[in-house]
């Protein structure tokens, strides 16, 4: 059987492909390989997971999720989807910062790649993790805590740092949300008052089809004590029924809306677990760019809007907090993500892209490490400023380039 990623546009071909049972089991394949890489839950859209080497499964491991109330931490196994600690931590009086769209994701592949939801005061997931538990290529298990020199190196690294076998998440006291969606919010609307619209709730995202000066749908999901938003709102009009992130998707694969509140798990993901979340037959790309360039860059996007528009499915725009993890998206500035949802079909994907990149050539727009870019190499290095001690970490800890693939020494000196 063929071995894919998720959405199917990566096909694996590792020499070997090994779903472990244990973690001395990890430790000794890893130990006798001379190239390893770890699958998450497959989720990536780039070639970030593959390699032709040894291509772990870390599914099988015996699921722990551990919260510890004392300390407001859970430390979740390599295993561990954020379908699995979410409800637990919910059970404990506890919650995330934030979580991405969907709780399909692996937790350790999620933090590998700097995968980060909405608000302009939450940073990615990752920025949540405050040890990892890594197999280093000699087959030793350490614990890395957060404070230790190798530690923001280490948790959005790509699987560079290590194989990982588990991780300790910082938690705070669960909450509810709130979601209300508006319908049409006009472009000018939100480039003219962008801040003030994005920082309007908890978590926001704005959802366009760049077919006309229009966001389809204004997702505001607010802290449930905070007053409910007006029935109008810049021009949009407050939903009459539940939404779809893509118009004409079944609304229930999507979050409870319409300002019923409820617990931040079953609200700030955009998708039930229980269902296909987006679309399923598609590929994707993202940009993340500090957020003082996000109504010039929303403009740009719709210059060329017409070279984009029909390989596209929906776009979304986003906010993240800083963070001090070396390779992320978001290190050292609050960020706006733009977000394409494109068709399956690479023909039409490819020029929608080159067309899109030329149109943010001008802004210092960074790539999700998980999705579809053509940015070339000098221009991803430079967007780094951490690059070189990320560089330094990975020939002291890895000299052979046990982890390497072919995708990160397309961008760094491995
Ligand atoms: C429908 C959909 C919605 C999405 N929504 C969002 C979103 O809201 N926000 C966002 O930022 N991204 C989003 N993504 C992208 C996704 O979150 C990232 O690509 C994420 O990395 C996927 O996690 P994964 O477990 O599937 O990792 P994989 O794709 O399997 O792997 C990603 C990387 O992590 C490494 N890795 C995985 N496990 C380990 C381990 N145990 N040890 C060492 N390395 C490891 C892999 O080697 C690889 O380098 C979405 C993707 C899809 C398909």
């Amino acid at each position: 059987m063929k071995l894919t990623n998720w959405a199917g546009n990566v096909v694996f071909t590792p020499e070997r492909f090994v779903r472990a049972q244990s973690v001395e089991q990890v430790q000794e394949l890893v130990a006798e390989a001379p190239r390893v890489r770890v699958l998450g839950s497959g989720h990536s859209f780039s070639t970030v997971a593959a390699t032709d080497g040894l291509l772990l499964s870390l599914e099988d491991l015996p699921l722990e999720v551990d919260v510890d109330t004392a300390t407001s931490t859970a430390r979740v196994t390599a295993s561990a989807r954020f379908a699995h600690v979410m409800p637990a931590l919910h059970a404990a009086g506890l919650a995330l910062h934030n979580t991405g769209s969907l709780p399909h994701i692996s937790v350790a592949g999620a933090s590998a790649t700097g995968t980060h939801g909405s608000g302009t005061q939450n940073p990615c997931l990752a920025a949540g993790v405050t040890a990892i538990e890594l197999i280093g290529p000699d087959g030793e298990l350490r614990t890395l805590t957060a404070g230790e020199a190798d530690f923001h190196g280490s948790v959005v690294a790509m699987g560079l740092a290590g194989v990982v076998t588990a991780l300790t998440l910082r938690a705070q006291p669960t909450f509810d949300v709130r979601q209300y969606v508006y319908d049409g919010l006009p472009l000018d609307a939100l480039i003219e008052n962008f801040d003030e619209i994005m920082n309007s709730a908890y978590s926001v995202s704005a959802f366009t089809h760049w077919r006309g000066p229009v966001f389809e749908t204004l997702w505001r999901k607010q802290l449930a004590d905070a007053p409910a938003g007006p029935a109008t709102y810049f021009g949009a009009t407050l939903a009459d029924g539940a939404r779809h992130p893509i118009a004409g998707m079944p609304t229930e694969n999507a979050t409870q809306q319409l300002g019923v509140p409820g617990p931040w798990h079953e609200r700030l993901p955009h998708f039930r677990f229980e269902f296909t979340p987006s679309n399923g037959d598609e590929v994707q790309s993202e940009y993340l760019l500090p957020i003082e360039q996000g109504p010039q860059a929303l403009a740009a996007v719709h210059r060329v809007a017409d070279q984009i528009a029909d390989a596209l499915q929906v776009s979304e725009i986003r906010t993240i907090a800083a963070d001090d993890l070396w390779l992320s998206p978001g290190y050292g500035r609050t960020s706006v993500a733009l977000h394409f949802t494109w068709v399956d079909d690479l023909s039409r994907v490819t020029p929608a892209i080159a067309a899109l990149e030329g149109a943010l050539a001008e802004f210092d727009a960074r790539p999700h490490w998980g999705k579809l870019f053509g940015i070339g190499r000098d221009r991803v290095r430079s967007l780094y400023p951490r690059l070189a001690d990320f560089e330094e970490l990975v020939h002291r800890t890895d000299p052979q380039g046990t982890f390497t693939n072919a995708f990160t020494a397309q961008y760094l000196e491995l």
